[in-house]
């Protein structure tokens, strides 16, 4: 179903309400909301401190831990990670250790096991040429330890983690403020609800269908208007109606002619992404809200051909549709328009009405996908 395809009950109940934006909320990826992810290693005895550098070398050589390469090898009280359970389990050939036994067995079977592996580690390490006497003190006593299983994107994060294991932690002043929702000053705030509240004022005027816009930060222009249009196609959703008036403002486009055909053209900024009756309505009650792409230099085919295949896109064919644009969308987009904004290389994604398909936040989240080869960042207005 597309966003504007809501049943018409539910359509006059958002039409009625005039809503008041007061927060601006990002929508940042799982890894940054969740706590410490742990997983179980075994860890020995240092034994003589005078010996830890020489240990931790040839831990490196013979028992490498490239996945756990966030923590420090060596922890408090003299302990040292020998490596992950399963990993380790496989290495020495053991039996696996079984978490479902009975308890009445279960002190039992945990020092047996445990002595299993001091002992198979021992022969191990001594086959692998480490120093007698640093393996005697390591596999003194074996056991198991809790750490974190991936390295701590926040302080928050990183306080748990340091709690089980020592970690390294980079601090990262960005998405600190995205996670704290402390990343725009007041003017810029101000902004952005500012064009939200635009937006749904259109959605209110017409018919409450999904509307949005795309700005250029740079100049805070609108560069295009973009409505839902379900009912000519299905895939006319809002966001790819807007994509594809973006192109229009840029001299392509597929769906739309120049709205602004029969106006005269303001001789700076290309108005043909945005259609004159909104932008008429808009004036009316928002005086602040401004129009206009930059215009796009025509190409000219002889000098494209001519530059290297070195040199960048932009300078080959100019601005590419939504690159370092924002968008304010009244309706959380689905996965097929996530995508088209992917595609787009959009910077700032801004919606207000979480959606039943949504995939900035509902359904899923998109804009962290990793494999993608574009990330932009989302924010709910509320
Ligand atoms: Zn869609």
């Amino acid at each position: 179903m597309g966003e504007s395809e809501q049943p018409e009950s539910k359509k006059a109940k958002i039409a009625e309400k005039e809503a008041v934006l007061t927060e601006i909320k990002s929508i940042i990826s799982d890894e940054y909301c969740q706590p410490v992810q742990l997983i179980e290693v075994y860890v020995g005895h240092v034994g003589d401190p005078r010996h830890i550098s020489k240990l931790i070398s040839e831990l490196n050589r013979c028992l490498p831990i490239p996945r756990l390469q966030h923590l420090k090898r060596v922890g408090r009280d003299g302990l040292i990670i020998l490596g992950e359970i399963e990993y380790l389990q496989e290495l020495l050939k053991l039996e696996k250790y079984s978490e479902t036994s009975n308890e009445v067995n279960d002190l039992v079977k945990d020092t047996a096991h445990d002595a299993t592996v001091r002992c198979s580690l021992t022969r191990y390490l001594k086959l692998q040429k480490v120093e007698d006497c640093l393996v005697d003190n390591l596999c003194s006593v074996i056991v198991k330890r809790q750490v974190a299983r991936y390295q701590p994107k926040l302080r928050w994060q990183y306080e748990n983690a340091k709690s089980y294991w020592p970690c390294k932690f980079h601090p990262n002043k960005y998405s600190e403020s995205l996670y704290m929702n402390t990343v725009f000053n007041s003017v810029e705030r101000t902004y952005h609800l500012r064009m939200m509240s635009a937006c749904l004022y259109l959605m209110r005027r017409f018919e409450s269908k999904p509307f949005s816009m795309c700005v250029n930060p740079k100049l805070n222009r609108v560069a295009a208007i973009g409505v839902g249009k379900s009912e000519e196609h299905p895939i006319k959703h809002c966001p790819m109606v807007l994509i594809d008036n973006v192109a229009v403002s840029q001299n392509g486009g597929a769906w739309s002619a120049s709205y602004q055909s029969s106006l005269p053209i303001e001789s700076n900024w290309n108005l043909n992404g945005v259609d004159s009756e909104y932008m008429r309505v808009l004036n009316d009650k928002f005086s602040d809200v401004i129009f206009g792409a930059q215009p796009v230099k025509a190409v000219d085919v002889s000098v494209r051909d001519n530059i290297s295949p070195h040199e960048d896109n932009l300078g080959k064919y100019g601005p590419y549709l939504c690159t370092g644009y924002d968008a304010y969308f009244t309706h959380e987009p689905c996965i097929m328009c996530a995508m088209a904004l992917t595609h787009s290389r959009i910077r700032r994604v801004f919606y207000h009405h979480a959606t039943e398909k949504g995939a900035l936040g509902t359904l899923s989240k998109v804009h962290c996908v990793r494999g993608l080869n574009h990330h932009y960042e989302v924010f709910k207005i509320f």
